[in-house]
């Protein structure tokens, strides 16, 4: 089956797991796959045969979106372009993905790379809880902790791409008899402090069996909402979204509202914070929507 809608390609190219998916609209995908990140040649070929697949079940790919890990080389100038920087990651360090996909796909299809949190951002600003927004920082808050920025619409890149999870943080643990930091580089870092890792490194017990009301969350509160404040000083979005598996808890979107209100100590003129904080609407999915938004952006 052919269609006139031209099809897109998307991959989610996560540090734990892959997710592939064609569509002819980022929301709805036509077909879609997950797999565990294995080593990088093998879960290249893995995403290749499942867009071989797709192209003979739908016809030709007209543009792959791709939302990674990182850090990864973003810059369509660099000679690494579309390669993963350093990394713990066995075998991923130097590895181009966008190389090894046009040579597996033959066909010349135009290719996306960047970060999967801009990635996200653009999913959210497109269809998701940022719609009608042109300037979105989307923070995912889970093993790491980064995030995504679209800037008149655009994803930020700079010299690399923003690395928000390592800004400094002042040290809030003392406060509550506490000093846990979990980021190897940095003394005190957003993500040192506010990661699942530091809560359960803190507590001695991960985020997802702590009370409503276990302190874990007053805390975690503070460091997020100085995180939300620091990006509303430097860089004025019209809308924060806060995301990842730490958010899943019940109530701490709240928490971080009333944190923020209390450290801007009214200085900035914002819309509600009910607004400006927001969970993200797409969930799980932000990611591969957006590599398929981020696809059809090059139409
Ligand atoms: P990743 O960052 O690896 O992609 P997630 O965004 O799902 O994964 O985040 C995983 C982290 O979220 C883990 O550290 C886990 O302890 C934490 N987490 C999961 N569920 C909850 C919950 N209900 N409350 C707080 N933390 C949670
Ligand atoms: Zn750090």
């Amino acid at each position: 089956m052919e269609s006139t809608t031209p099809l897109l390609a998307g991959i989610e190219a996560g540090g734990t797991k892959y997710v592939c998916a064609v569509a002819q609209s980022p929301e709805e995908p036509l077909m879609e796959t997950r797999f565990p990140t294995g080593p990088p040649e093998e879960t290249m070929a893995q995403a290749i045969a499942f867009f071989r697949e797709a192209m003979e079940k739908y016809g030709p790919i007209r543009a792959m979106g791709i939302g990674t890990f990182g850090p990864a080389d973003i810059d369509p100038r660099s000679p690494g372009y579309g390669s993963i920087l350093t990394t713990p990651k066995e075998g991923w360090g130097g590895f181009n993905l966008v190389g090894a996909l046009r040579e597996g796909l033959d066909e010349p299809i135009p290719i996306a790379f960047d970060t999967d949190v801009n990635a996200a951002a653009i999913g959210e600003a497109e269809v998701g809880a940022g719609k009608h927004h042109r300037n979105l920082c989307y923070i995912t808050v889970g093993t790491g902790i980064g995030g995504g920025f679209l800037n008149d619409s655009s994803p930020l890149h700079g010299r690399m791409h923003p690395e928000i999870g390592h800004m400094v943080m002042p040290d809030l643990d003392a406060e509550f008899g506490k000093n846990t930091n979990v980021c190897p580089f940095h003394a005190s870092c957003l993500e040192g402090r506010a990661s699942g890792p530091a809560i359960q490194a803190r507590w001695g017990a991960p985020g997802s069996e702590l009370s409503e009301d276990h302190p874990a969350w007053d805390l975690e509160a503070k460091y997020l909402a100085a995180g939300a404040l620091n990006l509303t000083a430097a860089w004025s979005p019209d809308i924060i979204l806060i995301g990842g598996g730490v958010l899943q808890q019940y109530g701490l979107i709240d928490r971080v509202r009333r944190e923020f209100e209390q450290l801007a100590g009214g200085y900035w003129s914002l819309p509600p914070l009910d607004l400006y904080l927001q969970t993200p609407a797409l969930d799980q999915r932000a990611g591969i929507v957006g590599a398929l938004a981020l696809a059809r952006r090059l139409l």
